[in-house]
């Protein structure tokens, strides 16, 4: 079999040929430290990741190309919810337990597969808006799971709103798992305390906030900070790991679990300030 170790590239498209023909060459038989073999715990695909950049957003799997953090909340599910198997793929159904969606990506096929699972989006049906649930068309205590990947630092707020919403929607001892870009500061950060009627605007090549408070004043905020894209994926706030736990209490959730050590097996680099915290209502 011709030398893994010898790689000093990806070459994905030689190692996914190399899958295809023979099983993973077992870690021992890696002799270039920069790469370490895992298993890709949602479609349980064996691969390679490269060590020093294995990161938040990086690490993605070769065949369904979900990326550390995306597998970070699938195995915070599948070790809540499956009792003898951690990779999604190979997960017994459970189609018993009902679960929601919240503009998730790269894993809804398999989830839908193995619960009773919908995935919902901001602006399209199926649509829901955690900060104003249409209670006409959600019903409270009806989810056992609520997967909220890099959502909230992105809702309007005041984000209580979004997780007293997110309570209403669980069941009584169903669970909202959760991951947010997050420091270790003693609080959260909100970047616009008093937003009211406002819009992005641009002036020139930046584009800025500008705020009618409630008092009639006007206020303008520059440097913004965009993740991935326009308008509604502005960040209007960083969370610290402190503040997140305190919104999740003060929304009378119970910290179930914080997942915070990575796990090497999967490539999913995890630490205290990059973590899935796994919330649930009390029963
Ligand atoms: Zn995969």
């Amino acid at each position: 079999m011709v030398g893994i170790g010898v790689l000093r590239r990806p070459a994905r498209g030689c190692l996914r040929l190399l899958h295809r023909m023979a099983e993973p060459v077992p870690p021992a038989d890696l002799e270039d430290p920069e790469w370490t073999p895992f298993l890709c715990n949602v479609c349980g695909m064996p691969n390679y990741a490269a060590r020093r950049w294995l990161a938040r957003e990086s690490g993605h799997c070769m065949k369904c190309r979900c990326y550390s953090r995306l597998r970070s909340i699938v195995y915070a599910l599948t070790a809540h919810f499956s009792t003898d198997e951690i990779i999604l793929a190979r997960m017994k159904p459970r189609k018993d337990v009902r679960g929601l969606g919240c503009s998730d990506g790269r894993y809804v096929r398999l989830l839908a597969e193995k619960f009773d699972y919908v995935n919902t989006f901001y602006d399209h049906k199926p649509q829901l808006d955690l900060c104003n649930v249409d209670w006409t068309r959600w019903t409270p205590d009806s989810f056992d799971f609520i997967t909220c990947s890099d959502v909230l630092e992105h809702v309007e707020p005041p984000v209580e709103r979004t997780f007293d919403n997110m309570r209403r929607l669980l069941k009584p001892g169903g669970v909202a798992i959760l991951t947010v870009p997050t420091t270790l500061d003693p609080a959260t950060h909100e970047h616009f305390h008093d937003l009211h009627d406002w819009r992005i605007k641009s002036e020139g090549k930046q584009r800025v906030v500008v705020n009618r408070r409630r008092d009639g004043t006007i206020e303008r905020f520059d440097n913004l900070c965009f993740h991935g894209g326009e308008g509604m994926t502005l960040e209007f706030r960083l969370f610290s790991r402190k503040g997140l736990i305190d919104s999740i209490q003060n929304a009378g959730l119970r910290v179930a679990t914080i997942h915070d050590r990575s796990v090497e097996v999967h490539a999913i680099a995890l630490s205290p300030n990059n973590f899935v915290l796994v919330a649930q209502k009390p029963r």
